[in-house]
C-alpha cells in the first residue's frame, strides 16, 4: 500500500473553466449583454452569508453583474415569492439563486418552484431536475456539474466503472447518480447510492472504482473503507472547532490523511469540489445569458 495519490485540485480546474469562459463573456458583452446573477439570501445564517459573498465576489472579479437581495429571517412566504417573481421579470438577471437552507417556516420546495426554470442556474427546479432525469439536462446543478468537470479534466474514466455515492440529497447525490448513469459520453457508470439507512456502507465503498462522499459527516470515509487505487471525490464541508482565530477549520467527509498512499486520487477540502461549484454557477449563468440573444 504505497500509491502516489494524485491530488485533484478543484482550484486548478476552476481556473481552466474561467479561462474558457472569457471568450464567451467577451462575445456577450459585444452584444451589450452582461451575464447577471441575483442571489436571494434570507436571514443571517453566517455560513450562507459566506457562500453568497464568495459567489458574488467571483462574478464581480469576472466583470459580471451580481446583486444580493437580503431579506429578514421572518419574511413571510408570500412576500418572498413576490420578490422572486419580480426578479423573474428583471431582464438584468439571467440567473437567480436562492441560498439554502431557508428558515424553517418557509417551504423550500414551493419557493424554489417560483424561480423561472430558464433562470434556475442552480438547477434545483423540478422542471430542470426532470429534464436531467430524462437525459436532456438544461441546467445541471452546480456541484454535480463541477464534479463531472474534475473527472473530465483529470481524464478519470467513468464509463463501465463502479461509482459509489454516499448521500442522496436533491442538490448533490441524487442528480449525480442520474448523470453518471446516463447512456452518454461521461456517463455509462454503474452507480450505487448509499444513505443513512444503508446497513454496511463499507461493503459498497470497498468495491468502488470511484467514491463520491456527499454526507456532511467529518472524515467518515477512511482508508479501511476503500479499494486500493480508487478515486475519491470529497464534497463534504464540515466545520470542526479548534483553537485557531476563526475557532474552526474545515474538513471533508473523507479522512484525507488516512487515504493518502492507498487512494489513486483524491480531492482536498478546501480547494476541491468547492471552487468548482462556484465556477459552474458562473458557467450556468453565462449559458443562461447566451440563451437570451
Ligand atoms: P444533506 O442534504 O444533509 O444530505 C446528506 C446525505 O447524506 C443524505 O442522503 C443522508 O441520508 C446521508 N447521510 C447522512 N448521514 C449519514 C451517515 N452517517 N451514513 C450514511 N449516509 C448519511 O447534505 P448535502 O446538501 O448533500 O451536503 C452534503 C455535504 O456536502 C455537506 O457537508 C455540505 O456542506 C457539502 N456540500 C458541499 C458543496 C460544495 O460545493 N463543496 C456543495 C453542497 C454541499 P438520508 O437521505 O437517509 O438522510
Amino acid at each position: 500500500m504505497n500509491i502516489d495519490t494524485k491530488i485533484l485540485s478543484g482550484k486548478e480546474v476552476a481556473t481552466f473553466v474561467y479561462r474558457n469562459l472569457e471568450a464567451k463573456i467577451g462575445d456577450l458583452k459585444k452584444e451589450d449583454v452582461i451575464p447577471g446573477l441575483a442571489a436571494v439570501l434570507v436571514g443571517e445564517d453566517p455560513g450562507s452569508k459566506v457562500y453568497v459573498r464568495s459567489k458574488t465576489r467571483r462574478f464581480n472579479k469576472l466583470g459580471l453583474l451580481s446583486e444580493t437581495f437580503l431579506f429578514p429571517a421572518d419574511i413571510d412566504e408570500g412576500s418572498l415569492i413576490h420578490e422572486i417573481q419580480m426578479l423573474n421579470e428583471n431582464s438584468n438577471f439571467h440567473g437567480i439563486l436562492v441560498q439554502l437552507p431557508l428558515p424553517k417556516h418557509l417551504n423550500e420546495k414551493k419557493v424554489l418552484h417560483e424561480v423561472l426554470p430558464q433562470k434556475d442556474v442552480d438547477g434545483f427546479h423540478t422542471e430542470n431536475l426532470g429534464l436531467l432525469t430524462a437525459g436532456y439536462p438544461r441546467y445541471v446543478p452546480c456541484t454535480p456539474k463541477g464534479i463531472l468537470e474534475i473527472l473530465k479534466y483529470y481524464e478519470i474514466l467513468i464509463e463501465g466503472k463502479h461509482v459509489v455515492i454516499v448521500g442522496r440529497s436533491n442538490i448533490v447525490g441524487r442528480p449525480l447518480s442520474i448523470l453518471l448513469g446516463l447512456k452518454r459520453k461521461f456517463g455509462n457508470a454503474t452507480v450505487t447510492v448509499c444513505h443513512s439507512r444503508t446497513p454496511d456502507i463499507s461493503e459498497h465503498t470497498k468495491r468502488a472504482d470511484i467514491i463520491i462522499a456527499a454526507v456532511g459527516v467529518p472524515q467518515m470515509i477512511g482508508a479501511d473503507m476503500i479499494k486500493e487505487g480508487s478515486t475519491l471525490i470529497d464534497v463534504g464541508i464540515n466545520r470542526v472547532k479548534d483553537d485557531s482565530e476563526n475557532g474552526y477549520h474545515l474538513v471533508g467527509d473523507v479522512d484525507f490523511q488516512s487515504v493518502l498512499g492507498k487512494a489513486g486520487a483524491v480531492t482536498p477540502v478546501p480547494g476541491g469540489v468547492g471552487p468548482m461549484t462556484i465556477a459552474m454557477l458562473v458557467a450556468n449563468t453565462v449559458e443562461a445569458a447566451s440563451r437570451t440573444i
